[in-house]
Parts: structure tokens; C-alpha cells; sequence
């Protein structure tokens, strides 16, 4: 598994691309224990349905392209799937989509993957701080990262004490013990993912910037539904 995630840099590498496709740095978190959606790259409508099947219903379809960083605003992420026929008109969507908001990308074909249930959103990043190195940062997602800049940070390499830190000391901690309706998150899962972030971002030093955006806890564990790394 950890040659896996060296092979994907190697290429990437040789290629001299920045940029990682989703399911490369999907099959590089895995690589290093972080959990991701399943996934299986279609090059057309008929596979995406057998992969779909194969996964199981409901099915996400994203695009993927070198080109397109942020897939939603080019109308490249359909979720909640329920059948093949749901699946054929949402591939031929993303495509037309794409086509219309940037005719000239490279389209590497559309990654059917499992829609992960409802959960807590959750943002593990890194990136390289060229004074100390890989630093690591964590957050609830939505407006807290984006409209309140709840984060926190720490240098990497971190300890498990330490995870478990960053994740107490957002101001939005008490809603992952669980509020309302809202079942309590599971803490444990998320201090994993950090740490083994943490592990990934030392043993590759060459990735400039990762982004788990976003990642849905659960009562029992959590699952990255996006996964982003960017190369120096
Ligand atoms: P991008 O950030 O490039 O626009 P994402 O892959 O993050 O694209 O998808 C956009 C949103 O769609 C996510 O924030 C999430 O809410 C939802 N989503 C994406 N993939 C899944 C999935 N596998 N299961 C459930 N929801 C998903
Ligand atoms: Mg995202």
C-alpha cells in the first residue's frame, strides 16, 4: 500500500503536474489508514453504471480533470443517485456541464464513488510553512473554517496528545460531543486522520499543500468524501 502512494507521486513527478486527480489522493490516504469513499474511474456512461452497481446504490459522480480544482462550480459533483438510469443522465450532465463552463479541459473521466451518509463535517489540511515545515490544521466545516476561521494549527510531526488537542480547542468543539438531535461525533476517528495526516505530510515532503474537505463523522468513525494534494 505505501509503494502504492509512492508510485502515484513518482508519476506525478515525471509528469511534472502539481496537481493530484481526486482518486490519486484518495488511493494515497488510504495508503497511509485515512478513511475515503470508495471509488472507481469511469471513461464512459455504460462503465460508470457497472461500477455504480458494484459499489452500490446511491452513487456521487464528480468529474475529474486536471484542469477543474473546484469541482462544484463547474456543476461537476451530482449526488444521491438511486439507479442506473440516475446514473447515465448525470454522467452525460457532468460532461455537458463541464464542456460549457471550460470547453478546453482535459476531462480523465468521471469517478463514480459511495455517497457517504450525513454526518459531521470535519477539514483536516496541510501545508508547508517554508520556515518550519508541514503544519497541520484542523476544523469544522462550512462557515466555521470559511465564515469564522475556527481552525487551529500545529507543526508536524504531532503526537496523538496532541490531535486530540487541536480538535478540543475549536471554538466549535462542543457541537462534535453532540447537541440537540445531533449525535455526539466520534473524536477518536478524527484524531487518527490527523495523525496519520501528519505521518503522510512528513514521509512526503515534496506535497505542498493537502485538503480533507470535506470529512462526515459519525457516532462510529468517519469517512473523506474529497480529497485534495498539490505538489511543490
Ligand atoms: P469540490 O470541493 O471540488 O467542489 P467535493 O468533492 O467536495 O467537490 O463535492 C462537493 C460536495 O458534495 C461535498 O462538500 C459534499 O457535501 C458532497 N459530496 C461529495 N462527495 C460525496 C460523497 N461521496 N458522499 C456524500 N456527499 C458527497
Ligand atoms: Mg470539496
Amino acid at each position: 500500500m505505501m509503494e502504492k502512494a509512492s508510485a502515484i507521486l513518482t508519476k506525478a513527478r515525471k509528469e511534472k503536474r502539481h496537481a493530484l486527480l481526486e482518486p490519486e489522493s484518495k488511493t494515497i490516504c488510504s495508503a497511509y489508514g485515512i478513511p475515503v469513499t470508495e471509488f472507481k474511474l469511469a471513461k464512459d456512461e455504460t462503465e460508470a453504471v457497472r461500477f455504480a452497481k458494484q459499489i452500490g446504490y446511491p452513487v456521487v459522480l464528480k468529474i475529474v480533470s486536471l484542469d477543474i480544482i473546484h469541482k462544484s462550480d463547474v456543476g461537476g459533483v451530482i449526488v444521491n443517485l438511486k439507479n442506473d438510469k440516475e446514473v447515465r443522465s448525470a454522467y452525460k450532465k457532468i460532461i455537458a456541464n463541464v464542456k460549457k463552463h471550460r470547453s478546453r479541459s482535459r476531462i480523465a473521466g468521471v469517478l463514480v464513488q459511495e455517497m457517504a451518509p450525513p454526518g459531521t463535517e470535519v477539514i483536516v489540511g496541510a501545508t508547508k510553512d517554508p520556515q518550519f515545515g508541514p503544519t497541520l490544521m484542523f476544523g469544522l466545516g462550512g462557515i466555521f473554517v470559511e465564515v469564522l476561521k475556527d481552525v487551529t494549527f500545529r507543526i508536524a510531526p504531532v503526537t496523538k496528545e496532541e490531535a486530540s488537542e487541536m480538535i478540543c480547542e475549536v471554538k466549535a468543539y462542543p457541537l462534535l460531543k453532540g447537541y440537540r438531535n445531533a449525535p455526539p461525533a466520534d473524536v477518536g476517528a478524527i484524531a487518527k486522520i490527523i495523525l496519520n495526516t501528519s505521518r503522510l505530510v512528513m514521509e512526503h515532503q515534496e506535497i505542498k499543500e493537502l485538503d480533507l474537505n470535506p470529512i462526515l463523522v459519525y457516532r462510529k468513525g468517519a469517512k473523506t468524501v474529497d480529497a485534495r494534494i498539490i505538489l511543490e
